[in-house]
């Protein structure tokens, strides 16, 4: 038999696990929120790159890129790392080689074939 207390205690967990989605999905939201920002920036230091290296090719004096290319590297690889939250939050895995999101459970990626 079903008591008043069982459905209250039903009722508090439906409530708790609907929560639990939503605060999932608001993460999940977030993730990607903070990878277009990634992705944006990537794309302005790439068009400064290009710039200096017009700037450099036109005047003949000589530029150094190491700053540009670490911070350029520095942002990939925060974008990995967004990209590994955004599978977790998915209940997926990004292959390691060729960052393809794939099932948790997957031994194989379906992209490259790499084996996990
Ligand atoms: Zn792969």
């Amino acid at each position: 038999m079903t008591t008043f207390n069982d459905f209250l205690t039903n009722a508090k967990s439906a409530a708790k696990s609907a929560e639990q989605k939503i605060t999932d999905c608001y993460d999940l939201t977030k993730l990607k929120i903070t990878k277009s920002k990634i992705q944006s920036e990537i794309n302005n230091k790439f068009e400064e790159l290009g710039k200096k290296y017009y700037d450099m090719a036109k005047s003949g004096e000589e530029a150094d890129f190491t700053a540009d290319i670490d911070s350029i590297d520095d942002l990939k690889e925060e974008l990995n790392n967004i990209d590994i939250q955004i599978a977790t939050a998915k209940n997926m895995k990004s292959c390691p080689v060729c960052a393809q999101l794939v099932d948790k459970d997957a031994n194989f990626c379906s992209s490259c074939g790499n084996k996990f």
